[in-house]
């Protein structure tokens, strides 16, 4: 699930150790691990073998895969890709991991084929420090050519190495943005270059519209109204213009009504006319909305299909209830709605104002087409009529089905927390979490990512936050200091997923375990856990008093090593000294106890006392209580509990 976005990957080794290397990361990752005939001896899974010049298979597999990543000396992978390169725009992403394993090397299409983010994922499964080397990364900031990925935004026109160029030299950049989300603005690295009030003296633009922007400097007073799309190279040529570039979010729902039989060709031109007319980007077109009795109609499915447009459809019913700005009764007695186009855009833009009204289209086409020879069969494919309407929504349509990891992070060094969490934190669009743990793990951290830390009582907030990012289509990680599925979030995500009716598959989910308090606890004190043992959470916030007090009573009698969470607040004292007295019951007052407060962070402090007299050292909420069994023992500053081996 982490390396979806990069399938499929294919994995080059050479040698035997290389294909160790790279073989549990192929298995991780979903990519299948090539290695030359002679190796033919290795039974990993996932293997495959090539025969004949490694250099021909690679011309293969470029063509065939997003993603390559080599176990091989960057020499040899350059020589081998150089001939394949063609355009950053669409070249895989290829990652070099040293032989050693400790580094990660992002060779190519860094930002638009996605290899800088892909050096981080697989370091992070190696355990290997990511190269990346270009100016975004290292000032902090998302990459211009990506910038609108995480929300689905399309890249339009314009000079993008020009712009990325001024970004790398930290010049200033304007940036106008009149559609989709403006979350990006908020969470951007200290002293980015970034100009959203359009006030300084820029070098470089970014234009965030539905609308085709002219790429000259406007004059004075008539900013935003640019005609025409002049080519960048003016840009470079002409001192006085600053590069410009346009990401589109998809802010449109074009609404279409149309007769029986219309062809594709004709709701293809209806659509670019209108968009051209109006100067909107067809690249800002989030789908096509219509009426349910036009589920079926042949040109529109199909080219809904071709264009990667999704095909929203309403009951008459609904699309009668929307008032519009022209209404047709003769539509109103065939499909029981006075309007098709108008209302359709406007209910599925969530809208209450028609960027464009209803455009109506006939066949036979456009002059343009119809002179030009060979007219005649063109001719043909323009059957029907069409109306077009376009609404603008306030947010955006990714297009991109969400993601929620629920990280347990573990007790809180980062060392302590598993490769695979660590990916899935790098990963993410969107981190969210209690900010003290967020702050344990800000190395983890992408530019660009949207940190959002919220108090500790506000664990419902959180969870409803992290679901509604998912469903508009991010990939957010929901973190856990130790594992999320003890005491953490992964339960509260989970439920709020089945009050809202989940259907368990989208968003999609996955679980990264993480070192629970009371693993941590233990291993700085020995091994007091080696027999049967239980949690007890002491806070009554959530559980009534009385539950817990049955099982601390069933826990002592039971004979469990004990491990208390949540042991004692500010407020709360009172609940410690119960689970005392419960223990004293059933245990010898010198049963070994250990308090271990905030494990494996730089505060840690370790206790080893005894059950009658642990009350007299200080806890608190980031303290976890041991209680040993009845055979527990310390020796030497060590907590055992015997498993029986010896007797
Ligand atoms: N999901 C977490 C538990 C959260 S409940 C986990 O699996 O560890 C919070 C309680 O966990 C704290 O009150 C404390 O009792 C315990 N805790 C969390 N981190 C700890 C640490 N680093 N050291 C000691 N106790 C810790």
């Amino acid at each position: 699930m982490l390396f979806n976005d990069f399938q499929p990957i294919a994995a080059i080794a050479t040698t035997a150790v290389a294909a160790q290397k790279l073989q549990s990361l192929c298995q991780t990752a979903g990519a299948t691990l090539w290695v030359p005939e002679s190796l033919n001896n290795l039974k990993f899974k996932q293997v495959k073998f090539y025969k004949g010049s490694l250099k021909d298979h690679i011309s293969s597999l470029w063509l065939q895969n997003r993603a390559l990543v080599f176990c091989l000396a960057t020499g040899a992978v350059v020589r081998l890709i150089a001939p394949l390169l063609e355009d950053k725009s669409f070249d895989p992403a290829v990652v070099v991991v040293e032989q050693g394993g400790r580094f990660v090397i992002s060779l190519c299409s860094s930002h638009q084929g996605g290899a800088n983010q892909l050096a981080q994922l697989v370091a992070h499964q190696l355990g290997a420090v990511p190269i990346l080397t270009g100016a975004a990364a290292d000032l902090g900031i998302p990459g211009i050519d990506v910038l609108g990925v995480p929300f689905g935004w399309c890249r339009g026109e314009g000079d993008w190495t020009g712009v990325s160029a001024a970004a790398a030299r930290g010049e200033s950049i304007e940036v106008i943005q009149e559609a989709g989300s403006i979350l990006w603005q908020s969470h951007l690295r200290e002293g980015h270059p970034f100009d959203f009030s359009a006030s300084g003296d820029p070098k470089a633009r970014i234009w965030i519209s539905s609308q085709l922007k002219s790429h000259q400097t406007p004059l004075e007073g008539e900013k935003g109204k640019g005609e025409g799309v002049k080519d960048f190279q003016d840009n470079i040529q002409n001192p006085l213009l600053i590069p410009e570039v346009q990401w589109h979010p998809r802010v449109l729902w074009v609404g279409i009504g149309c007769e029986r039989g219309t062809s594709k060709e004709l709701l293809a031109t209806a659509i670019e006319q209108t968009c051209q007319q109006y100067q909107l980007a067809t690249a800002a077109i989030a789908a096509i909305a219509t009426i349910e009795l036009k589920a079926d109609e042949v040109g529109l499915v199909e080219l809904c299909r071709e264009r990667n447009w999704p095909l929203q459809t309403f009951p008459a019913e609904v699309l009668s209830s929307v008032s519009v700005p022209n209404p047709s009764q003769i539509v109103a007695k065939e499909v029981g709605t006075p309007s098709v186009a108008e209302a359709a855009a406007l209910v599925a833009a969530s809208s209450e104002t028609l960027l464009v009204s209803k455009q109506i289209f006939r066949s036979p086409i456009p002059n343009s087409t119809t002179s030009e020879q060979g007219g005649n069969d063109k001719i043909l494919n323009y059957q029907g009529a069409v109306t077009v309407a376009i609404a603008q929504s306030e947010l955006e349509y990714t297009g991109r089905s969400g993601q929620l990891f629920l990280v347990g992070t573990g007790p809180g060094r980062l060392d302590q927390m598993t490769p695979a969490a660590q990916t899935a934190v790098t990963k993410a669009d969107a981190v969210i979490g209690y900010s003290l743990y967020i702050d344990l793990i800000t190395g983890l951290g992408r530019p660009g990512q949207i940190i959002e830390a919220l108090p500790i009582t506000k664990e419902r907030q959180r969870a409803q936050r992290a679901i509604e990012l998912a469903e508009w289509g991010l990939s957010v990680a929901v973190i856990s200091s130790g594992d999320c599925g003890i005491y953490g979030m992964a339960g509260l995500v989970l439920e709020e997923l089945r009050h809202l009716g989940w259907d368990g598959k989208k968003p999609e989910v996955q679980l990264f375990p993480g070192i629970s308090a009371l693993q941590a606890a233990a291993s700085r004190v020995g091994a007091p856990l080696m027999h049967d043992f239980c949690a007890i959470s002491l806070s009554d916030l959530l559980t009534p008093w009385q539950v817990i007090e049955k099982r601390l009573e069933a826990a002592a009698q039971a004979d469990f090593v004990t491990a208390l969470y949540n042991p004692q607040s500010r407020k709360r004292t009172q609940q410690i000294a119960i689970a005392q007295n419960i223990f004293l019951k059933y245990r010898n007052p010198d049963t070994p106890v250990a308090i271990v407060r905030s494990a494996y962070r730089e505060e840690e402090q370790v206790t080893l006392t005894t059950l009658d007299k642990f009350l007299n050292l200080p806890i608190d909420m980031l303290s976890t209580v041991l209680i040993g069994n009845q055979s527990t023992d310390i020796y030497s500053d060590w907590m055992i509990t015997p498993r029986g081996y010896l007797g």
